[in-house]
């Protein structure tokens, strides 16, 4: 398996430190708010390299952290807490944030066919495992008190800029200078690792440590939780490369000065979901879309993986509704055919070889998923029998999760959704028709705006009003 690690900047082979297992993790959502169409695609990214590496034969332990403590609204330790942000945002508890929009996450899970994480531990959970890992750092002299929060010492680790590729220089300037101005930090690119002071008094979640109350930095979990579960060294961490820097470098800073040897061997980093002429698709701006939105205007989530899988992890995505209409009919197209595959005969074992063999080798060329999707419409084109082709399909469903084997049930919900929506549209349109009659212009508006909400678009014209999707 070839596989391209952040941390050499370069395609290697990949090996497990132990022969036909992987030990795999991720860093999961800071749930203060809904996943957005993007952190899911990076979540898709990695679903199709843990089920590559299954496909290929490892035995594969992940493990996810949910953030819902100590992730504030910069990644350079600035700013208020995301979760009491959103705790205030909707007049609830940190707890109940984070509860609600866990629950929500795994939902989108479910919806996208994404396998779930072997281990799933909430940061909140594990608090004595971070003041322990923060008391070694102190005893071994990584970490020091300032002011009175605890910072890691980044001048002590001479390799502390290799994941992300940077000089000091460079660092110096990204990093911002903000920090806490009162915090006497002895380097501009030290974290937090434990805060007890805080600019923000209302912090609702706190425990007490050895420095007093306070509540653990962002990075500590992810370091912490991974050696928790898998071990000393782990095989592959996950993440989006935004969070190459600082977290992925601050989690190796910390990992390896607890642990006083290398930790983790290959970097996978998924490049983001863009929007045209706005960049990267995020949370704290607000604007964002989400899978259950995307059903609301009548998509299926699975279209949305299909889209995914069309483009390679390690390059930005746009997305547009444009795109996404031409994939949800390539999609719908895709299923019909594979709907109408027979059952006549036997497999040809042969032939059954040889498109597996071609379909695992463009996955193990470091996750090409859209040459993967080549293979399988060149198995629907092949010349061999249908029973063939239907079984090479079922085998790579198991990677691509795209239902392909469940297309008449799908294309039947498909219909039955569209007339359901179609009878909705004319019952709002004759409702707006009466308004109008009536001379309630702000009702006839408002419903405009209800189906337009919907993406259906309204134009009256001599012959009554019709509709069309946006
Ligand atoms: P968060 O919930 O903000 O902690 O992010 C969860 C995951 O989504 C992280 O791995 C991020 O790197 C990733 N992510 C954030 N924004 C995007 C985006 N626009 N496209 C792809 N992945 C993203
Ligand atoms: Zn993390």
């Amino acid at each position: 398996m070839q596989l391209y690690n952040t941390s050499s900047r370069q395609i290697e082979e990949f090996k497990p430190r132990e022969e036909g297992k992987v030990s795999m993790y991720t860093c999961g959502p800071t749930v203060y708010h809904f996943a957005h169409i993007g952190n899911l695609r990076t979540y898709i990214c990695e679903d199709m390299l843990v089920k590559t590496l299954i496909y290929a034969g490892y035995d594969v332990k992940r493990v996810m952290n949910i953030t819902d403590v100590g992730h504030l609204t910069s990644d350079a330790d600035t700013g208020e807490d995301k979760m009491l942000k959103g705790a205030k945002r909707e007049h609830k508890t940190v707890l109940e944030i984070a509860d609600y929009y866990t629950k929500v996450f795994f939902e989108d899970f479910s919806k996208l066919n994404i396998r779930m994480p072997d281990v799933i531990e909430p940061a909140t959970h594990c608090i004595p495992e971070f003041i322990h890992m923060i008391e070694v750092l102190l005893e071994k002299g990584y970490a020091y008190q300032a002011g009175e929060n605890i910072y890691f010492d980044t001048s002590k680790l001479e390799k502390y800029y290799t994941l992300s590729n940077h000089n000091e220089e460079d660092l110096r300037v990204g990093v911002r200078d903000d920090v806490d101005e009162d915090s006497n930090k002895r380097n501009k690119t030290d974290f937090v690792l434990w805060f007890t002071k805080s600019k923000f008094d209302d912090q609702e979640l706190k425990w007490e440590s050895p420095w007093g109350r306070g509540y653990p930095g962002w990075h500590i979990e992810c370091s912490c939780i991974g050696i928790k579960h898998l071990g000393e060294y782990m095989d592959i961490h996950c993440g989006g490369v935004d969070n190459i820097f600082p977290h992925h470098t601050n989690e190796i800073a910390q990992s390896e000065a607890f642990l006083g040897h290398p930790w983790c061997k290959y970097w996978f980093h998924v490049h983001h979901l863009v929007e045209k002429d706005k960049g990267k698709m995020s949370k704290s701006s607000g604007e964002f879309l989400t899978v259950s939105l995307l059903q609301e205007k009548g998509y299926d989530p699975i279209a949305y993986r299909f889209f995914c899988l069309q483009s390679h992890y390690r390059k930005p995505l746009e997305f547009s509704y444009e795109v996404l209409d031409q994939m949800s009919a390539a999609y719908q197209k895709l299923l019909k055919r594979v709907s109408e595959l027979k059952e006549d005969g036997a497999v040809d074992e042969a032939v059954f070889a040889d498109f597996r063999k071609k379909f695992t080798d463009a996955l193990t060329d470091d996750i090409n998923t859209s040459m993967a999707i080549t293979v399988l419409y060149d198995v629907l084109k092949a010349d061999t029998n249908d029973a063939t082709k239907r079984a090479l399909v079922a085998s790579f469903d198991e990677v691509l999760s795209l239902d392909l084997l469940k297309g008449e049930e799908k294309l039947a919900q498909a219909g039955s959704v569209d007339a359901e929506l179609e009878s909705w549209i004319l019952e709002r349109i004759d409702a707006r028709k009466a308004a109008k009659k009536a001379k309630d212009f702000a009702q006839a508006d408002a419903i405009r705006d209800e189906l337009l909400a919907k993406g259906i678009v309204l134009e009256d014209t001599r012959e009554g009003t019709k509709w069309k999707k946006n």
